[in-house]
């Protein structure tokens, strides 16, 4: 299993949904900020549908954001229906690729079999976290097991399968947030292949960005705290890592997420009632730092205007004024 990345000459972005839901605001803001990143530097943008888990996805939800994608403007260089020399595109499509990376990381000992129990692991839930969005840390009860244990234990179980995470701390220069370091065990052990079979989301989005030649990773400052697992994924396989960049979340003016609470956020919900997409483009490019007002423009109009420096690197609040230019 070859990466591209480290002989890459143009630069390569993408855009990576989980088609769980509709698109709202919250992601459009990644989608345009990768996609102006990659047309301000000549690069590629892709778009990659990240359905591994399988029962929380649904085929309206990827035909949807095929739709809103187009609708605001921002078109991709590979991906579903543009199919280039990395497809497949769609994640459930690429499960031998993964399976592949899983048996090499098993020979070279990075993966150890896990059978610890919904309620084992729901006590260690108690714990104090190790990280915020990623839970408690694992505390290894299974990494020790000798092989007698481990026949033991498998007779009773299908286990999991988890990446032991190396004992260093992981540091990176993120482009929005600037440099970043996470203690050892950075989040700890996490699962790789679950007991149902279904593979990770750490590990896919790892040998996507890999067998893509992902340069730049632009993305939701909610999946910071994933980014040292994966950069000890991409260690271990002995790949190139790209640069991350992780850009704010938007949050409601109870400083909470944005969220269905807050209103009509999906795109799909503004565009029935009336929403112009530049009016949604100028909003998303003020909140980014990219405007000094959120006056309606095309996302083409604005790729001059992008500026990493300028994205501020905290979370930005969708205030009601901010709502009065979507009306
Ligand atoms: N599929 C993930 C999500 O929708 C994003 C993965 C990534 O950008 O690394 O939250």
């Amino acid at each position: 299993m070859e990466s591209i990345s480290n002989n890459q000459a143009v630069r390569r972005g993408r855009f990576a949904p989980t088609p769980s839901g509709f698109l709202h605001l919250g992601n459009a803001l990644p989608a345009l900020l990768g996609w102006l990143q990659m047309r301000k530097a000549g690069g590629q943008f892709l778009l990659r549908i990240e359905d591994i888990d399988k029962p929380r996805c649904k085929p309206h939800y990827v035909e949807q954001i095929y739709r809103d994608m187009d609708w605001l403007g921002l078109d991709w260089d590979e991906g579903p229906g543009l199919e280039g020399d990395c497809a497949p595109y769609i994640q459930n499509e690429r499960l031998q690729l993964y399976e592949r990376a899983l048996d090499k990381l098993l020979a070279l000992g990075h993966l150890y079999p896990c059978y610890c129990s919904r309620a084992e692991l729901m006590a260690i839930a108690s714990a104090p976290h190790g990280l915020a969005s990623l839970g408690p840390v694992y505390p290894g009860l299974c990494r020790e097991l000798t092989e007698e244990e481990r026949k033991q234990k498998a007779q009773l179980k299908t286990p999991s399968l988890r990446f032991a995470m190396p004992d260093r701390s992981q540091s990176f220069l993120d482009g929005v947030l600037g440099e970043q370091c996470f203690a050892a065990p950075a989040g700890g052990d996490f699962v790789v292949k679950r007991a149902d079979g279904i593979i990770g989301y750490q590990l896919a989005v790892v040998v996507d960005d890999a067998l893509m030649g992902i340069t730049d990773v632009l993305r939701g400052g909610d999946l910071l705290d994933s980014t040292p697992r994966q950069l000890a994924l991409f260690a271990a396989m002995d790949w190139a890592a790209p640069q991350y960049a992780h850009v704010p979340l938007l949050v409601g003016e109870d400083g909470r997420r944005l969220a269905k609470r807050h209103g009509s956020i999906t795109l799909n919900a503004l565009r029935a009632s009336g929403t112009q997409p530049q009016q949604i483009i100028g909003l998303l490019a003020y909140l980014a730092g990219l405007l000094p007002e959120p006056e309606p423009i095309q996302a083409a109009d604005l790729i001059d205007e992008f500026e990493m420096s300028l994205i501020p690197n905290h979370h930005v609040t969708l205030d009601q004024q901010a709502w009065q230019v979507l009306i």
